[in-house]
């Protein structure tokens, strides 16, 4: 890359809007983070997006799996989440999965019918999780936002690209957009951009997972077959596994990628997620390469599935292409809190929890963990939060803590937390934490760890059931008082590869 410089001359930006709270990316994070704000009472949100629509990787990736929101029979997951599948499920085609009746079922049948939805551990059982139609999610994301447009302007087509700062003080943010470089001011921002795009110009501590061989440092153009039906593909494979690799391997092959076929809520469209190893959404070379290299290779993919295997694709064809690339994880902040092994190795209570995230992790059986707020507050910088997938978690953690049920929790949170502070004067180093429980808890349908608003069952289902800590590694660990054994999938499973998949995740 060119390291030839011009000096750009001074000019003077003009101040589009003022707010209280700015939201500065529309996906799962910072669709939640403006939509909770404006219901706890926050009348003056600006919501900013760099494209026409919300849902980040989720409607524009094509990253259409919520797992994992229950365990056992108690859904810890809910709020905005849960809303989501509520809302979806009265749009016919919309939504598709078990729901919350039907988590911790052992039905053979009703597991065999739902094998994403399946848990990977002992006992299996359902846990309720769901696919949605990214459409259709795009449009019920606008009208959520609709609702709100006494409290809510939302901002599509402005790219966030500069934290505007007194001191340590965030009070706004620079962007571009057709009307060229202009200014948000606001008491609070919340950076749900997913690479810390705010958090990283503002002198607060970011990390990257880009020179890590993990899943987080991975993109992908996520596309969508149709014409063939996936149940049937699926028991092909299960009947022909050494053709179905063939298949696979051939795939791999012509993209230079792993890409698999996965669901959608009809059987008759699948995706096809794929993981591009060692690319950074954050540079224009990768994003570029990434939406050229997959697209140019589609054709040539769909005529090895036909070739290979005929009987199910031979009248498949190119359903769509996400409007955008996906990643899994690019930039991070370095928070006050960092989450690491020993948040599922350990039982860990958190004062300031804001959310309960049943991860796909095994070591603690997709028990869930407690998310504490501070693992969303910049470090060194004021009134600037930061969730979604670029959360505050070491380089293994965050594999797990990216998914989307945790970005809409934390989303949601952040909305909340923001609220208050605006309301009481406070900063985000200095918000009233119990007052932003309350209102989770006890308002946005957010259960959570001893807040007297959460039903006290939440607490005894994970004591009757050992916080998932049953399994041998899992009991290993707690008797080294250390969390050696944690399993991630990503290190021990697939051995640090991201081109290969282990076989006990549900997610991709
Ligand atoms: C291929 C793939 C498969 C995955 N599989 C699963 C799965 O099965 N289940 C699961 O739960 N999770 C999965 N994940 C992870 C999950 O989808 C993401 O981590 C999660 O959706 C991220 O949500 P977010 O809101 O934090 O970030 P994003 O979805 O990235 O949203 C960020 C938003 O901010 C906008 N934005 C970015 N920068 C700016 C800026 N500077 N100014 C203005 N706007 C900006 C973007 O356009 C976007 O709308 C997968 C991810 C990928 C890519």
């Amino acid at each position: 890359m060119s390291v030839k410089t011009i000096i750009e001359p001074q000019t003077t930006i003009p101040v589009y809007d003022e707010c209280d709270v700015l939201v500065v990316g529309g996906g799962a994070a910072g669709h939640s983070a403006a939509v909770a704000a404006a219901r706890a009472g926050c009348k003056n949100v600006i919501l900013m997006e760099r494209y026409g629509y919300c849902g980040g990787d989720v409607t524009g990736g094509f990253v259409l799996y919520v797992p994992n929101l229950s365990f056992y029979n108690m859904t810890y997951v809910r709020g905005i989440q849960e809303e989501w599948f509520t809302r979806l499920k009265k749009i016919p085609g919309a939504v598709s999965g078990p729901g919350p009746e039907l988590a911790g079922s052992r039905s053979k049948n009703l597991m065999r019918n739902h094998p994403g939805a399946t848990t990977r551990v002992k006992p299996e059982m359902l846990c309720h999780s769901f696919n949605v139609e990214p459409n259709q999610l795009k449009i019920e994301m606008d009208i959520m936002l609709n609702e709100l447009s006494d409290s809510i302007r939302v901002m599509y087509h402005s790219w966030g690209c500069k934290p505007i700062m007194e001191g340590n003080v965030c009070k706004g943010v620079y962007f571009e957009s057709k009307e060229g470089r202009k200014a948000v001011l606001a008491k609070i921002v919340i950076d749900a951009t997913g690479d810390a795009d705010i958090c990283r110009l503002s002198g607060a501590p970011t990390t990257s997972s880009l020179d890590e061989q993990c899943r987080c440092g991975s993109t992908a153009l996520v596309y969508r077959i149709g014409g063939f039906s996936l149940r049937e593909y699926r028991e092909w494979r299960r009947v022909n596994p050494e053709l179905a690799k063939e298949l696979t391997d051939g795939v791999a092959k012509i993209h230079g990628f792993r890409a698999m076929l996965g669901g959608g809520p009809t059987d008759d469209v699948s995706i096809s997620p794929n993981w591009q190893p060692k690319m950074d959404c954050s540079t224009v070379a990768d994003s570029t390469k990434t939406e050229m290299g997959t697209r140019l290779k589609i054709r040539e993919v769909l005529d090895w599935y036909k070739e290979c295997c005929p009987i199910i694709f031979h009248d498949a064809y190119l359903y769509d292409i996400a409007p955008q690339l996906g990643t899994r994880g690019s930039h991070r902040i370095v928070g006050e809190y960092i989450i690491d092994k020993n948040d599922w190795a350990f039982p860990k209570q958190h004062d300031d929890c804001i959310a309960w995230h049943c991860t796909v992790e095994t070591l603690n059986d997709n028990a869930p963990i407690e998310i504490p707020y501070r693992s969303i507050l910049t470090q060194k910088v004021d009134n600037l939060l930061a969730p979604g997938r670029h959360i505050s978690a070491d380089k293994i953690a965050i594999d797990n803590v990216n998914l989307i049920p945790q970005c809409v929790g934390t989303g949601q949170a952040a909305g909340v937390a923001a609220a208050v502070a605006v309301a009481t004067g406070a900063t985000t180093h200095t918000v009233d934490i119990k007052r932003v429980q309350d209102i989770l808890a006890g308002e946005q349908d957010v259960p959570l760890p001893r807040n007297p608003h959460t039903p006290q069952e939440y607490t005894d289902c994970l004591v009757e059931h050992e916080y998932g800590l049953y399994t041998e590694p899992a009991k290993a660990a707690i008797a080294a008082g250390e969390a050696g054994a944690y399993r991630h999938w990503s290190i021990t499973k697939g051995s640090g590869d991201p081109n290969k998949k282990p076989a006990d995740t549900p997610h991709q």
